[in-house]
């Protein structure tokens, strides 16, 4: 299975989302603002350096990318690409996310010319919603989850307490039923 970490990097959340992770030896992948990536690179160069997988989700989370010209959707990925990579030099970014999930063809098709592998998810706890309890996202994320699940969680969100809360036993339950993580 494959736990990925949207709209980061931030200060807030996503150092200790790295450090749950490093303490039970699990790789995930991020998928990263680009304009949060320029403010924050030594995030992301954290990121990286501990060994997960880099995905492009947009410049600023831009909903409606997806049915923009093409050319604007090349350079708003690029850009965004440009920002992970100079954060984090000789970086590798092989996936997209779009925004909300909002796919259209051209934006996965313009993604694949970037050299970017679409990526969406099968998990869906909506942790960025301050209503869910720890409990019921971590709840929601061990009843659904499957092998080959990829789980969708936040480390840039308002407020992750509630993610971070159910993440330390998601990580733990998971490697109880025997699960092996990809970090894709
Ligand atoms: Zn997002």
């Amino acid at each position: 299975m494959a736990l990925t970490f949207d709209d980061g990097p931030s200060p807030e959340w996503t150092p200790r989302v790295l450090d749950m992770l490093r303490e039970q030896g699990v790789k995930a992948t991020f998928c990263l603002i680009g304009a949060y990536a320029e403010a924050y690179p030594e995030l992301v160069a954290d990121i990286a350096r501990e060994g997960h997988t880099l995905c492009n989700h947009s410049w600023f989370h831009e909903f409606d990318l997806g049915r923009w010209s093409e050319e604007q959707v090349r350079a708003n990925l690029q850009r965004t690409n440009d920002a992970i990579v100079k954060a984090a030099p000789g970086a590798e970014v092989g996936y997209f996310r779009h925004p909300g999930g909002q796919w259209t063809d051209r934006a996965i098709a313009v993604a694949a010319d970037l050299g970017m592998e679409s990526l969406h998810w099968t998990v869906d706890p909506s942790d960025w919603d301050t209503r869910k309890t720890a409990a019921q996202i971590r709840d929601h994320v061990l009843d659904r989850s499957a092998p080959g699940a990829i789980v969708l969680l936040h480390d840039g969100a308002s407020n992750q307490e509630d993610m971070c809360g159910a993440l330390a036993s998601v990580l733990a339950e998971f490697t109880r039923r025997g699960y092996v993580y990809s970090a894709l």
